[in-house]
């Protein structure tokens, strides 16, 4: 290994979430079977990735592609030490969370006022109600499911335009206020920058302490690996990402998935941050993965090259 980390202001390990199967499968039309899925996360377990969105409990008839997130679910939660979460639009889908046992439950909030009427027909603060309603629901069953606010649309939005950082941090705060075990920021349509993920991270730190959890970051416009790093610099230590960066958003047009998973934990890797992944058979699953996406657009550099011999020495090192 090399002594990067003894220099660097880095945190000395970072948490890669895989959200390929829910944030990238729900955005594209193809169709990828229950068993298909199985063998996405069996295989991702075995490459070293402990946290992992299995899907989504929306209305079978608005997404069809996480109809069967129940069952993925169960499965996920046969593998010892592995993360499984889901995303929850409302109440109802925070039930089917808490009933199957789901370690995380996400509840996505749009700090762009246009985006959350366009995607989750609320407003931001009717989200902030049903985040009271959700911490009352899983207190009630004696439930061990945490709970996650997603705050989106947080560097910007496609309808709205510019979101202002002070209605970030208010939706943040009201979302721990209503009961949020932890909160996360995502860029949801791809406008974040180096800069602004920087200065934004270090206010949420501020008003949540490492109680904000996760930064996630969409690659259209090529930054969300240079996104990541500024995140990084400050202090966040978890991050979405998507296998082979399929994904997009359907108010987002010409989006792109999350930042690619392979190539971010090459990243990692290489700036001596311990992510616990095998590269190489994360690449193996990302050719699979592929192969059952037929002409969906994929994303991602470093499958066209593979490691560099460098990292593979120290991966060897290990
Ligand atoms: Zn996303």
């Amino acid at each position: 290994m090399s002594n990067k980390s003894d220099f660097s202001t880095l945190p000395a390990q970072a948490v890669i979430r895989e959200v390929g199967l829910r944030d990238g499968l729900q955005s594209i039309p193809t169709r990828v079977s229950t068993a298909h899925k199985c063998e996405w996360i069996t295989d991702a377990f075995a490459a070293g990735q402990r946290e992992i969105e299995v899907g989504s409990f929306v209305p079978p008839r608005l997404l069809p592609q996480m109809a069967d997130t129940a069952e993925v679910l169960a499965f996920a939660r046969t593998l010892p030490g592995l993360k499984a979460s889901v995303l929850v639009p409302n109440l109802k889908g925070a039930e089917r969370a808490i009933e199957g046992g789901a370690h995380l439950m996400i509840l996505p909030l749009s700090a762009s006022h246009a985006h959350s009427l366009a995607n989750l027909r609320k407003t931001p603060d009717e989200v902030v109600d049903e985040m009271k309603r959700i911490r009352a629901a899983r207190d009630a069953a004696g439930s061990q499911t945490l709970i996650e606010g997603g705050v989106g649309t947080a560097f910007g939005c496609t309808i709205q335009g510019e979101v202002k950082t002070s209605e970030v941090l208010r939706l943040m705060q009201a979302l721990l206020d209503a009961g949020a075990d932890r909160v996360s920021l995502a860029d949801t349509v791809g406008y974040a920058d180096p800069h602004s993920v920087r200065e934004l991270s270090e206010q949420a730190l501020k008003i949540a302490g490492d109680r904000f959890c996760c930064g996630h970051f969409h690659d259209t416009r090529g930054l969300a690996l240079a996104n990541v790093y500024a995140a990084l610099e400050v202090g966040v230590s978890r991050f979405d990402a998507s296998l082979a960066g399929i994904g997009g958003c359907p108010h987002a047009p010409g989006a792109s998935g999350n930042a690619a998973s392979e190539d971010l934990a090459f990243m990692l890797q290489a700036c001596g941050v311990r992510t616990g992944i095998h590269i190489e058979k994360l690449l193996a699953l990302r050719a699979k993965v592929v192969g059952w996406l037929p002409g969906e657009p994929t994303h991602g550099a470093l499958w066209r090259a593979g490691l560099p011999k460098t990292a593979q020495a120290a991966t060897a090192a290990h």
